[in-house]
């Protein structure tokens, strides 16, 4: 992630660009919307 400036630790969901909701877990920075999506993708089953 470096290079990357996010504004006063604000962070932003890469695909929507939400900021409210952000998942940051495992390195990731979606919203829990796309979250969802990634993560069957990505092949977290188990997220909670
Ligand atoms: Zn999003």
């Amino acid at each position: 992630m470096r290079g990357y400036k996010f504004g006063k630790g604000v962070i932003s969901c890469r695909i929507c660009g939400r900021h409210d909701g952000v998942i940051r877990k495992y390195n990731l920075y979606y919203c829990r919307q796309c979250f969802r999506s990634v993560a069957k993708s990505l092949g977290f089953k188990k997220y909670n």
